[in-house]
């Protein structure tokens, strides 16, 4: 009989569009997809490295599992087992921790697996990690998550990104349009270009072959490909998002008006401690740029509050600068220390309810924010993708600008695009 997997996701998007592509591959193997909650002989977690508490978030889903199937195998990987692997090998009830490097040789390593009393690490150096694996969910079939970068060359003071996921590296161009067919011969409506450092697109060497591609390069090609007729870009480094991306988007016709650009402050002092490659004025140049070729355009920004050194006055100036932004919405982060990173080293820790407080009214302003981005298209007729999911009797769509439509469940309007009025 053959054996059943089942996965459980912490993280990002391009964590979820891994595992379902691990899914897929153990699927070829033989194996069985099974949901999370199901007994199944074995279980895969693919951590992350961001998400706070990783490491209690982990050892609480191992024991849940060893309670309800103390025989089953356990595997974790992703992010958080790159960065510390053996102190996951040390959790009660692990079997098997795979590093960035051997997390797509899942089914071979399960084979060789029996479940004994030391967990097994397969991981090495991240240096030495400089292999692209593409990736895609096709959970939802309506919008998949395409991963095409993989990665991060930038040093930001606060980030584990690099350590955990290694060097820049992407897909070739050719290999992602090949992926893009078979993704629109199957039912997917729009693709999210997914990346870690998505604007740096093109690093990596192919077949011995140093590319010469870049972001702006797969752009183009992807408007010129016949399947898919919507794309969104799901996270730019505002140094990386050219006037020559922002002008194209903006006469396109498969790319939609959405672009999420990370700030993570307002302050250019905080800016440099954090070793970002901008200052603010940078920012608001961008944001300015994409406002008067698309004034219908959706922007959403991440920040993070509470880093060393923001003071109440540095705190004030992030405030008023993304009050002054048009922008649509926020994520909002607040600074946690993650080991290895320069920022634990930096002064003036701002204190934990500090932190909290100033998260609280950021989120606030972001509220009222997405609320008058919404509020300017009532009335206006956008083109919305509906989406499958029966939610109570109601379901979801998006429009181009990313606003959320929600109406009584209609199958005839599932993965529809449809002229609808706000
Ligand atoms: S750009 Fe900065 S924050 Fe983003 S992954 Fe790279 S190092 Fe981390």
């Amino acid at each position: 009989m053959s054996k059943t997997v089942a996965f459980h996701t912490l993280g990002c998007k391009l964590n979820f569009s891994e595992t379902s592509s691990l899914g897929r591959s153990m699927e070829a193997e033989g194996f069985v997809k099974t949901n999370f909650d199901d007994i199944a002989d074995v279980y895969v977690i693919n951590t992350c490295s961001v998400t706070e508490n990783a490491d209690k978030e982990c050892r609480q889903i191992v024991r849940k599992i060893q309670r309800k199937s103390p025989e089953s195998l356990v595997v974790i990987t992703g992010c958080y087992a790159q960065l510390k692997p053996k102190e996951i090998s040390e959790i009660e009830g692990v079997d098997l921790v795979l590093g960035a490097a051997e997390k797509f040789n899942l089914a071979h390593h399960i084979k060789e697996l029996s479940k004994g009393d030391s967990a097994k690490i397969c991981s090495c150096d991240i240096e030495e990690v400089n292999g692209f694996n593409a990736s895609y969910s096709v959970s939802d079939r309506t919008r998949t998550f395409l991963k095409v970068q993989d990665g991060c060359d930038y040093n930001c003071s606060f980030c584990t990104i690099p350590l955990a996921r290694g060097h820049s590296r992407s897909d070739s161009i050719a290999n992602v349009i090949e992926n893009v067919k078979s993704l629109a011969a199957g039912a997917t409506k729009e693709i999210v270009l997914t990346g870690i450092n998505l604007g740096d697109f093109g690093k990596g060497n192919f077949g011995g072959k140093k590319k010469e591609e870049t972001f702006f390069d797969l752009v183009q090609e992807l408007e010129q490909t016949e399947g898919i007729n919507r794309y969104r870009i799901s996270s730019i480094e505002p140094n990386l998002l050219s006037n020559d991306i922002i002008e194209f988007v903006a006469k396109s016709n498969r790319f939609m008006p959405h672009f999420h650009i990370p700030l993570q402050s307002g302050s250019n002092e905080i800016l440099a401690l954090m070793r970002r490659r901008y200052q603010r004025e940078l920012y608001a140049d961008r944001v300015k740029r994409i406002k008067e070729l698309m004034p219908h355009c959706c922007i959403g920004v991440d920040v993070i509050v509470g880093f060393p050194g923001e003071t109440e006055e540095l705190f004030q100036e992030t405030f008023a600068f993304l009050h002054s932004l048009d922008v649509s919405y926020f994520h909002v982060f607040t600074y946690s220390e993650r080991t290895n990173t320069l920022a634990t080293e930096m002064d003036q820790v701002v204190p934990q309810h500090i932190r909290n407080e100033r998260n609280k009214l950021l989120r606030n302003l972001s509220y009222q924010k997405m609320r008058y981005f919404t509020e300017q298209h009532v009335g206006q007729k956008r083109p919305v993708l509906f989406e499958h999911a029966n939610k109570n009797g109601m379901m979801e769509g998006y429009s181009d600008n990313y606003i959320k439509v929600q109406v009584a469940h209609n199958t005839a309007l599932e993965n529809q695009v449809v002229e609808w009025q706000l």
